[in-house]
């Protein structure tokens, strides 16, 4: 959930991915019946822990409550075929076998089915546990809680990684700055994100990468999924989730005709709203009114619209002009590139008042009582809103399986060090 994050500068990318994966799992807690106050005085880091198999090598922030994630990883088995087939695949074949993967990623019942794969499925029996995955990771991790874990996850006595699995691209950053020597035994880097995978472009470019690394970012899969089918499931419940909107009727404008912006406009026309689009590449303006959809200047249709999403990926796309010439009650989100589509600095004005009416939810209001609704301050709606699909994550974690199976087994040679896409087949 990082990923959108081009351009990180360390600090900036990191606090606002925590920023991110902070409300996105308050989205999934809300699903969810744990809460258990008591033990959240307590920093995982100080506790005494230990598993139903003895063992005490992992920091979660209640072991108690390992059943009911159990329950959670199986309603995610429900939708991660791709996944199960693969683990059923692996079972005989064994790709991994002999196989030490140190990974940072997000922690969800989704990571645990993948866990299972990327541990020794003979041992967990097709039932979801981890078997033989040390897990370090809690909701609501301060900065220093991240490092250490990524830390305690590297540092181990008697073990050591031979592959990285990484998304953000902190866990390969972390190695190389504190323990080179590691890299003479990895075989492989497989990264996740763009803004992980644009950090390993770099150490290539400077000639400082020293193993091969998979870019499973720019996957024809991943891409479709995370882009195209993710953001088409996910912008109506992110809406519905922080404003209880009705669509049918109401006027919408979609910026950017690209991936994402298809998902969105195709997901919003179905429920019978009026969508408008606004282009500046000719060939999406024509897709988009080949689609059906009224191609608009922005400025044209900000008075009447009742919705404003951005899914371009550029900056600034609606501005404090815009925004002053919105409509009382408009919504205002953004489906594109990090927190910079629209203009929020410019919403943090002395003359304007900022109202928090629920999570997620600012009203900034005007001098002559204008208020504008802006969800997630700008920030990624679906991903600060609502939940991934966990079919999109299942189709993630297989592809990073087959890129990790593929480095692991592939004669010399055949990588060098470099960054390689997945391989053409393997996407297929
Ligand atoms: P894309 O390049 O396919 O589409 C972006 C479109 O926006 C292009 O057609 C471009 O011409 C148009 N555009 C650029 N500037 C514009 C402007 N000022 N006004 C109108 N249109 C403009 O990219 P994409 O795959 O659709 O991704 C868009 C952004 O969404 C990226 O930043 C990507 O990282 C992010 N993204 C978000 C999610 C999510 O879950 N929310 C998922 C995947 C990608």
């Amino acid at each position: 959930m990082q990923e959108f994050t081009k351009f990180p500068t360390k600090t900036g990318r990191r606090s606002l991915s925590r920023s991110i994966s902070q409300s996105s799992t308050d989205s999934y807690s809300s699903a969810a019946s744990y809460t258990d106050s008591s033990d959240d005085e307590v920093s995982p880091r100080e506790k005494q822990q230990t598993n139903s198999k003895g063992s005490s090598n992992f920091c979660v922030k209640n072991i108690k409550q390992a059943e009911f994630g159990r329950r959670e990883i199986e309603i995610a088995e429900q939708d991660m075929s791709a996944l199960i087939s693969l683990r059923k695949r692996a079972q005989g074949e064994k790709p991994l076998a002999g196989a030490k993967i140190v990974g940072c990623t997000h922690i969800t019942a989704q990571t645990a089915v993948s866990g299972c794969l990327l541990g020794d499925p003979a041992d967990s029996k097709g039932a979801p546990v981890l078997p033989g995955v040390a897990v370090f990771a809690w909701k609501g991790e301060s900065e220093d809680d991240f490092w250490w874990c990524i830390d305690r996850c590297v540092n181990v006595d008697g073990w050591q990684a031979n592959m990285i699995l990484d998304d953000g691209g902190d866990l390969t950053h972390w190695v190389y700055k504190k323990y080179p020597s590691v890299f003479k035994k990895i075989r492989g880097i497989v990264e996740e994100s763009v803004t992980g995978v644009h950090r390993l472009y770099q150490l290539s470019k400077a000639g400082k990468l020293c193993v091969p690394a998979m870019n499973v970012n720019d996957s024809v899969t991943k891409q479709k999924f995370d882009n195209l089918y993710c953001c088409r499931e996910s912008i109506l419940d992110g809406l519905k989730r922080t404003t209880d909107v009705m669509f049918g009727g109401k006027q919408v404008v979609v910026c950017g005709y690209g991936e994402v912006g298809k998902g969105c406009c195709a997901a919003l026309k179905a429920l019978g709203a009026i969508v408008y689009v606004t282009e500046i590449d000719p060939i999406c303006a024509l897709q988009a009114c080949m689609d059906g959809f009224r191609v608009v200047k922005l400025s044209e249709v900000i008075r009447q619209v009742d919705v404003v999403i951005t899914c371009t990926g550029n900056k600034n796309v609606v501005t404090r002009e815009h925004l002053d010439r919105m409509k009382n009650s408009c919504i205002v989100c953004n489906m594109g590139h990090s927190n910079t589509e629209i203009d929020v600095t410019s919403l943090r004005m002395p003359e304007l008042t900022w109202e928090r009416v629920r999570s997620q939810v600012d009203h900034v209001i005007w001098p002559d009582g204008k208020r504008v609704v802006l969800l997630a301050e700008g920030r990624l709606l679906n991903l600060s809103c609502s939940t991934v699909p966990t079919f999109v994550l299942s189709i993630t974690a297989t592809t990073q399986a087959l890129a990790l199976i593929e480095l692991y087994n592939a004669p010399e040679g055949r990588y060098k060090q470099d960054v390689y896409l997945l391989p053409k087949k393997m996407g297929e």
